[in-house]
């Protein structure tokens, strides 16, 4: 697939186009450049911007007059001086663009409308069956009628989506065993119907972007989510950046072995981590054990262990000491500074905790037992606005290459009023 036109994401060009002359293109990149650091660090004077950049002042004053005519960015503040003039500080306007992020499950869909700031002023919910035939065309549907609230003051810069499973950002492509999905051309087949760049990652991974861009993430450069619910999942940010692996295959957590012999797993093997300590597995013991009928389910077993009931608890607690244990693993493999814990499975951690932190510790390597370890509350929205993050951080980050950031850049290249987007 092509982002490289304009068109092609749904940007149509009025007037005499791009500049395309080589001192054209090289202010084309500058303002991007200007955008970029103006958005990544906040407020911010001209002459700090020239000094980061290597610009000269006359530049970036030209520059952000642009900006500021176009309404993407504005005066924040004065900045107090000794002596002269106070300098006056630049930031983004949070509305000046919107993305739509979505996490897909495999029974509902939940998406944010997000300006560039972040900031939600939109959400949807809706029961989806993701491993239906007709799915990808349902979610078609769906993304076309949340795409149909964005302001039109506020284009929309694209679509991320966010699912279990083995995302190969580069191409797209989607294979998750939960959904029934295997190598599906996921964010091709969306582009071509909504005509806007659409990116996909893992749900972790963007957990993990969310984190990063507006959470505890922000002030730590390495650090781990590790998610526990109705599957396991990891997300490692290495470098302030997300690792994918190769094909995207990183952060499999949920299948690292964790006893012989085990219970089935949906990937086809025995014993896997998520096999013994997803919830699925542990409404199966619980079952096994009789502690549930056949008709009850998680929400059944953590109310019994907010009831009392010992065998509940207990098996929440063995849950626990396996994730500890295992989490301990990545530790001494990959020494985060923090280890974030969340997903759903953390409503029950009061039972979990003890056994946790117990096999954690004992588990960790003991130069690396600084690392900090805390437990996130539980929360959709979060995962969505990740999603979302995908769009906003390929606009902001200069060393992404992927191609369907082109389209994103074409919107901040253009010139005041030669082009819109079309949604
Ligand atoms: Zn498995």
């Amino acid at each position: 697939m092509s982002y490289g036109s304009p068109e092609a994401a749904g940007v149509s060009t009025r007037g005499s186009g791009f500049r395309t002359g080589s001192s054209g293109l090289s202010r084309d990149l500058n303002r991007v450049a200007v955008l970029r650091l103006i958005g990544a660090s906040g407020p911010i004077a001209r002459i700090h911007i020239a000094q980061r950049l290597g610009l000269s002042p006359a530049t970036v004053t030209s520059l952000t007059r642009e900006l500021l005519e176009r309404g993407v960015v504005r005066v924040a503040d004065h900045a107090p001086s000794r002596g002269g003039r106070p300098a006056v500080l630049l930031e983004l306007v949070g509305g000046a663009a919107t993305a739509l992020g979505v996490k897909i499950a495999p029974d509902h869909l939940v998406g944010v409308l997000v300006d560039l700031d972040g900031e939600v002023f939109e959400r949807f919910e809706l029961k989806f069956d993701a491993t239906a035939r007709d799915s990808v065309e349902r979610l078609g549907e769906v993304l076309e009628s949340w795409i149909a609230e964005v302001p039109p003051h506020a284009p929309l810069l694209g679509v991320g989506l966010g699912m279990p499973g083995v995302v190969d950002v580069e191409r797209g492509t989607v294979s998750s065993p939960m959904l029934g999905w295997d190598g599906l051309p996921l964010s091709d087949v969306l582009h071509k119907r909504l005509g806007l760049p659409v990116l996909v990652d893992n749900d972790v991974n963007t957990l993990a972007v969310s984190e990063r861009l507006y959470g505890r993430g922000r002030e730590v450069e390495n650090f781990i989510t590790v998610t526990t619910g109705r599957g396991v999942g990891l997300g490692i940010v290495t470098g302030g950046d997300i690792y994918h692996g190769f094909g995207g295959g990183a952060g499999e957590f949920g299948h690292v072995s964790a006893v012989d012999d085990g219970p089935r797993c949906s990937c086809g093997r025995r014993g896997c981590l998520e096999a013994v300590i997803a919830d699925p597995a542990l409404v199966a013991d619980a079952r096994a054990r009789g502690v549930l009928s056949n008709r009850q389910g998680i929400s059944k077993l953590r109310a019994l262990a907010n009831a009392g009931d010992a065998q509940a608890r207990e098996i929440f607690a063995t849950a626990g000491g396996t994730l500890g244990r295992a989490v301990a693993g990545l530790v001494n493999v990959l020494s985060p500074e923090l280890v974030l814990v969340s997903g759903e499975g953390t409503e029950a951690w009061a039972y979990m905790a003890e056994a946790f932190d117990g096999a954690l510790r004992s588990n960790i390597f003991p130069p690396l037992s600084g690392v900090t370890v805390e437990v996130d509350p539980w929360d959709d929205v979060k995962w969505a606005i990740g999603a979302a993050a995908l769009v906003l951080r390929a606009t902001f980050t200069p060393h992404d290459e992927r191609q369907a950031d082109n389209s994103i850049r074409a919107w901040l290249l253009a010139e005041p009023g030669q082009v819109e987007v079309v949604v």
